[in-house]
């Protein structure tokens, strides 16, 4: 009995140091994430998906060409190729998106989005973000460094990827005949410089 009491007091006291111990913007952030994966959720239902694909489709339309394989899917969700392949399977066969053989490095394909997948991207929650976002212009600026420095800080103790926005790399070069890649040597299309990319690497300057 007196064991019983002893542990039922231990466990009380665990769960007032975690309660405690829970910052503010930690519930905040853990709430705003509970709302996306709802959304994300509902998304997926309406078209009859699972959550990962709708979040396969969001990541497709955002992903520079040295990120739109297989491989950097797995990265960006933490998820195995398996599970990745098995998802790739159902929306190529739903018509959501095609593979595309790389002219340059044998097996490797790259993937896009077919109409109707961007169609699935229509009233998204990211779009409901962002207009979310739109309603606080003045603090947005110092919300992204903050968030940025924040995923940084937790990528770096998970050994995980940063998969920022090209433009905003330390390899990022702007020349006189335009952006150019300045780990692959290769010339940029204005269009990709705004996407984002596995080998993104942060300027010293925004380095947690
Ligand atoms: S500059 Fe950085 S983010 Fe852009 S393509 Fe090169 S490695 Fe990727």
């Amino acid at each position: 009995m007196q064991l019983r009491f002893d542990t039922c007091c231990l466990s009380r006291n665990a769960s007032r140091r975690y309660i405690i111990s829970v910052s503010r913007s930690a519930l905040l952030l853990e709430r705003l994430g509970a709302l996306i994966q709802q959304s994300v959720r509902e998304e997926a239902a309406r078209h009859g998906l699972l959550p990962i694909h709708i979040q396969v489709l969001h990541y497709l339309a955002r992903a520079n060409r040295y990120s739109d394989l297989p491989i950097a899917i797995a990265e960006y969700f933490g998820i195995t190729r398996g599970t990745v392949s098995q998802s790739l399977a159902v929306l190529e066969r739903k018509g959501l998106l095609t593979k595309e053989p790389d002219a340059a490095h044998g097996k490797r394909v790259h993937l896009r989005l077919t109409p109707a997948g961007a169609t699935v991207l229509d009233d998204s929650w990211a779009e409901r973000l962002e207009q979310a976002l739109g309603g606080l212009p003045e603090e947005a600026q110092a919300l992204e460094a903050t968030l940025r420095r924040l995923l940084s800080g937790l990528q770096g103790i998970n050994g995980q990827r940063a998969f920022g926005i090209c433009r905003h790399c330390s390899h990022f070069l702007l020349e006189p005949d335009g952006a150019r890649c300045g780990l692959t040597g290769e010339p940029l299309a204005a269009e990709q410089t705004t996407r984002i990319c596995r080998e993104w690497t942060a300027p010293k300057a925004v380095q947690p």
